[in-house]
């Protein structure tokens, strides 16, 4: 069985594991009814060719709903090794001088923003304004203002603005929340979720506060305030936060090396938080309620994640998450398809609008409320 068999024959065994998640795990793939998928397929063009671009692009080979037809790059020769290992026409190659441009390429569907924070801003602008539909990674932007400024072009362009959150479509995710809105943990008090990694080359874009619009926070630590929102299933209204820093050399002002947070809910939930550059074997999820609770560990590295909840481990199968991210957007784009955690600019910008508040509090050290 060749790779892309293989994949199909898991997803079609994973379909009969995970009822609740959406269109990947229909019964439409070969392995089940014998015809090839004729449906829609989302035309993608990757914009930033760095390493995640290439773990996108690598993953985007198993999608049956999604492409990679286009490319947008800065260096001639990455643009003509992708070409070549993804039979990409010459047609659909740009740089970053000419790629409005793609406005008058029938061929491309929607552009992947996969560059340095710092550039998504106005790089989203300018895709929205050529009348394509965008994927951005996170963080959206570098603060709440730039969200809202492409949120708007987006709605204005009348295209799609959605996220990289690869998290909302990972199954053994699902399944917590799954579990959640089932009432399996009753009422929800407590969230902790601890995220970072040590970061290596002092010289990369993610330690420069102009390319990276902070430090860990923007990087690592979004994923803990994500988590916090989709764990516990309510948006926060108040947030408390301390940063710490024991490198002033490699994490210069304006970057933050390690914050700690606090986030309140409605309900009197409260989420305890760490980000940090300067820490490995730190990527756990650990949700705590009146009758039961769910600990993921690795919960958000790009896995397989493993955890469990007080009535066993969580089985569900692990599944390349680029891979199901790009094959559920190309439903929500195409297909109107309605994801169980959104995945859109709105999505983006709660989660700008608490980064902003965190970075606030930290300066202020006051209990900030907030209004998402
Ligand atoms: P990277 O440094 O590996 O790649 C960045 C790419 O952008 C490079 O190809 C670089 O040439 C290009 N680039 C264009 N203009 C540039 C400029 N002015 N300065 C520097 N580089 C420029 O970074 P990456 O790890 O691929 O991260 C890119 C984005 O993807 C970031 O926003 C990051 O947060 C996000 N990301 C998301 C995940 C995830 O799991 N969702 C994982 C890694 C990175």
């Amino acid at each position: 069985m060749n790779a892309r068999r293989d994949f199909l024959h898991k997803l079609t065994y994973s379909a009969m594991a995970l009822p609740f998640l959406p269109s990947l795990w229909t019964f439409d793939s070969p392995e089940v009814n014998g015809i090839l998928y004729d449906g829609p397929i989302l035309r993608v063009a990757i914009m930033g060719l760095g390493g995640y671009g290439t773990r996108v692009a690598e993953a985007m080979q198993d999608c049956k709903k999604a492409k990679l037809v286009g490319v947008i790059s800065g260096t001639p020769a990455k643009i003509e090794a992708w070409q070549a290992k993804y039979n990409i026409p010459e047609g659909n190659c740009y740089n970053y001088e000419n790629f409005d441009n793609i406005k008058d390429n029938p061929e491309i569907d929607a552009v992947y923003v996969i560059t340095p924070n710092a550039l998504h801003h106005d790089q989203v602008i300018r895709v929205a304004k050529a009348g394509k539909h965008v994927i951005c990674e996170k963080p959206m932007a570098l603060n709440a203002e730039e969200g809202a400024e492409m949120v708007d072009a987006c709605a204005q362009a009348n295209v799609k603005l959605l996220v990289g959150y690869r998290m909302h479509f990972e199954p053994k995710t699902l399944e917590v929340i799954n579990m959640r809105k089932n009432g399996d943990f009753g009422k929800i008090l407590f969230f902790q979720g601890q995220c970072g990694f040590r970061v290596g080359d002092p010289n990369q874009w993610r330690l420069d506060k102009e390319l990276a619009g902070g430090g860990s926070l923007m990087d690592i630590g979004i994923y803990a305030i994500n988590g916090a929102r989709y764990m516990v299933g309510e948006e926060p209204v108040w947030v408390t936060a301390q940063e710490t820093k024991t490198d002033t050399v490699k994490f210069k002002e304006g970057v933050d090396e390690t914050i700690q947070f606090q986030l309140g809910f409605p309900s009197g939930a409260v989420a305890s938080c760490l980000s940090t550059y300067n820490m490995n074997y730190l990527d756990r999820f650990f949700l705590n309620g009146e009758e039961g609770f769910a600990e993921m560990q690795p919960s958000t590295g790009y896995g397989p994640i493993e955890g469990r909840s007080h009535k066993g481990e969580l089985t569900q199968p692990h599944i390349t998450h680029q891979t199901l991210q790009m094959e559920e957007m190309a439903g929500i784009i195409l297909s109107e398809n309605k994801p169980i955690v959104p995945v859109d600019g709105e999505e983006g910008l709660k989660d700008l609008k608490i980064i902003d508040a965190i970075y606030k509090a930290c300066e202020t050290g006051e209990k900030l409320n907030l209004t998402l």
